[in-house]
């Protein structure tokens, strides 16, 4: 009878939800099997050196655009879970607004049986109106028969008052939870990027910080009337955040999502007419992503989603108010954020309100190469990039946020050292419109185990043959 394989991941700084501490990790029968500081070495282990190196709970995507179905020729499921993958997600949640959208229960059911055999877990929403079309609601009850825990239209935000206070109340009945791409279409026309100084100089149309505060506002207000659950994805205005806030410290039940572009990103960006910076909500000015870092810091947000938005070159490669609106995400999302923290600490405008039993983990280890305040908003980021979205999904057990023995192994290694260079060819997606292109960032994923499986090896991906 042959051995279980282990594998030993040794010397590296562990953190999970319930803080860091300097362990090594082995790895099982596709669980965590032991944590320890002093491992008996075996011939037949297959040993990972995390010497200055972060072994923390595999990414869970709560808001990818896998494009699936009709859209392959931006992305596939094979292609999209790749990115995921090398970006250091375990699972992703799929948005609805495909072609057809995914509005009822047998689409939904065709999508989950094609992703069925993927190695990263993919589960997705369902449209909240027919057709995502804002005229009709879905059939939720069959919706929730077939497992969806979350509604949207994204893509676009659902204008009509009306309908969207019917979902509330529906949905809340069946613990479906509506989630709100917020955007006044009516308080502009044919915007491509942040409304301003910078939008009237360059002569394009602008979209307003108001067009989305002002759907926040109502939604809050149907939400609380309804005493339903309302989630608010992407938001990008500090104004937006603010409401947040204060609707959570009245007692009303909304959970807000903030992406990495937001977070990294101005409008100063599209300065020079390239498209490849034209998302929506689009990047915003210095204010905003300031008050969003604020908010972070605070807690306000509950989620960091990538938004993930894979386009064929022809529909990015065209005149700024022609491209399509989105940019890749999944890829190099920790990177991206982990290269922003030194000047977020740096501005020291804004503080993190780390729980007092995770910064004394902290306060533990005196890292030589590792800074107490970057890493206190590094475990922020975690919670916001691995449990937290994982609840908001319905993911189970295997998700908890826990490295310890018994828990499924979902879980990376990330290496806050390395400087890599976005390049077209290391782009596992098969779009190639990320905005980081040409930069170097700070930080790589390096392994990636999901329920025990290495998919990921010294950052690359291992190939089908070759899983263990
Ligand atoms: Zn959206």
């Amino acid at each position: 009878m042959s051995k279980a394989v282990r594998t030993v991941i040794r010397g590296g700084l562990v953190v999970d939800r319930r803080g860091y501490r300097a362990e090594d990790v082995s790895i099982a029968a596709g669980v965590v099997a032991a944590i320890t500081s002093d491992f008996e070495p075996d011939a037949s282990d297959i040993e990972i050196d995390a010497r200055h190196k972060i072994v923390m709970p595999a990414f869970v995507d709560p808001h990818t655009h896998l494009r699936v179905p009709g859209g392959e020729e931006a992305e596939t499921l094979a292609s999209g879970t790749r990115a995921a993958a090398l970006g250091g997600y375990a699972a992703v949640f799929a948005m609805p607004n495909t072609e057809p959208a995914l509005d009822s229960p047998v689409r939904i059911s065709q999508l989950l049986n094609a992703a069925a055999a993927l190695p990263v877990r993919v589960l997705c929403a369902a449209s909240i109106t027919r057709d995502r079309a804002g005229v009709e609601l879905a059939p939720f009850y069959g919706l929730r028969q077939v497992g969806v825990r979350v509604v949207t239209d994204d893509g676009s935000g659902l204008q009509d008052a009306h309908l969207m206070r019917r979902a509330l109340e529906y949905c809340s009945e069946l613990g479906i939870v509506v989630a709100q791409h917020a955007e006044v279409e009516a308080l502009f026309r044919k915007g491509v990027m942040n409304e301003g100084q910078l939008s009237a100089r360059l002569g394009v149309g602008g979209i307003p910080a108001s067009a989305e505060e002002v759907m926040v506002a109502r939604d809050i207000e149907l939400a609380r009337a309804a005493g339903a659950r309302i989630h608010f994805l992407h938001l990008s205005t500090a104004r937006s955040a603010e409401l947040v806030a204060r609707a959570k410290a009245e007692g009303v039940a909304v959970s807000a999502e903030v992406t990495p572009h937001h977070l990294t990103m101005t409008e100063d960006l599209l300065g020079g007419y390239d498209s490849r910076f034209k998302v929506n909500p689009p990047l915003r000015a210095r204010v905003d992503v300031d008050g969003l870092w604020e908010h972070l810091g605070l807690g306000t947000f509950d989620v960091i989603g990538t938004d993930h938005a894979p386009h064929p070159m022809w529909k990015k490669n065209a005149p700024l108010d022609q491209a399509a609106f989105g940019m890749l995400g999944l890829q190099h999302s920790i990177a991206a954020l982990w290269s922003e923290i030194p000047q977020v600490v740096a501005r020291g405008r804004v503080a993190v309100a780390t729980p007092d039993a995770v910064r004394a983990t902290i306060n533990d280890l005196g890292s030589d190469y590792l800074d107490p305040e970057e890493l206190a908003w590094l475990w922020q980021i975690l919670s916001m990039m691995s449990w937290k979205p994982a609840e908001l999904i319905g993911l189970g057990s295997g998700f908890v946020g826990d490295i310890m023995p018994g828990s499924t192994a979902n879980l990376l290694v990330f290496d806050p050292l390395a400087n890599r260079e976005v390049t077209l060819g290391s782009i596992a997606s098969k779009a190639r419109n990320s905005p980081y292109l040409g930069r170097t960032l700070r930080g790589q994923v390096v392994d990636l185990f999901v329920e025990g499986r290495r998919l990921v090896a010294d950052g690359s991906l291992i190939e089908e043959g070759n899983w263990i």
